[in-house]
């Protein structure tokens, strides 16, 4: 007698490098061994970081511009059997990075999501500055304008909890001068190319990082410490 029931497969989120491929868990490569294919953010980074780890798996694309229409057919591969892995180009998936439709998909659908651990800018980021991480907010990039940037913050300011903000070199120096501009003089830490050779630390009051620094090279997660009016 034939149990003829397709059995459901697995997503698998799996954390990338953030710099340093020695990051790369056991449980990681294994995973990888054992799906039937890999859904990424990019294809070409993703098969050059399975290459480089010496695994070869098919990888289809699925990023913010297609995730919706690819999330569908993945999710129909799942629910087939085939078991899948969703790995973005660094860090976490779906933080600040694609992957979140599909999980949502793959919930509605009763299928098993299964995260694995591995690395992450914002939280080396946090626990290297010093800065206050009994509570915090992350809130990934703010918005390039600054009029928005501005009134984003405005929203943040009165939060008592440390900030985390995501940035890209060309614009950090903008963002540093909307923080002292609407937050104020506050402690800060920008965490740059974490894990990498050239991780540094900036520690400081925003004020002085301004007038100390014409520009940051690289990666970088900005740490605030929180707003210090009722303390
Ligand atoms: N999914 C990633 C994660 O879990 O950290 C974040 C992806 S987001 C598109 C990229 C941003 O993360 C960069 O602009 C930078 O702010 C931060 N980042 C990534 N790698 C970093 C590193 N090695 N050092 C410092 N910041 C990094």
């Amino acid at each position: 007698h034939k149990n003829w029931i397709i059995m459901s497969g697995i997503l698998y989120l799996i954390p990338t490098p953030i710099g340093n491929l020695s990051e790369v868990s056991p449980r990681i490569i294994s995973t990888i061994k054992e799906v039937d294919f890999v859904a990424c953010e990019d294809t070409r980074n993703t098969s050059k970081l399975l290459s480089l780890l010496g695994l070869s798996k098919t990888c289809v694309s699925c990023h913010e511009h297609n995730e919706f229409g690819e999330s569908e057919k993945i999710v129909n591969q799942i629910l087939n059997g085939k078991n899948v892995a969703y790995m973005s180009d660094a860090g976490y998936p779906c933080i600040s990075d694609p992957g979140s439709i599909l999980v949502k998909k793959a919930i509605e659908n009763n299928i098993k999501v299964v995260p694995l651990s591995g690395p992450n800018a914002f939280l080396n980021g946090l626990v290297g500055s010093g800065i206050d991480s009994s509570h915090f907010l992350f809130y990934g990039f703010l918005d390039p304008k600054e009029s928005k940037r501005k009134s984003e913050l405005e929203k943040l300011k009165n939060i008592e909890f440390t900030l985390i903000f995501y940035e890209a070199p060309h614009r950090i120096m903008d963002t540093l001068k909307s923080i002292y501009e609407v937050l104020g003089n506050r402690q800060i830490c920008v965490a740059r190319e974490l894990t990498k050779v050239y991780e540094e630390f900036i520690r400081g009051d925003v004020k002085s990082i301004i007038e100390n620094y014409e520009s940051f090279k690289g990666e970088m997660v900005i740490i605030v410490e929180k707003n210090q009016e009722n303390t």
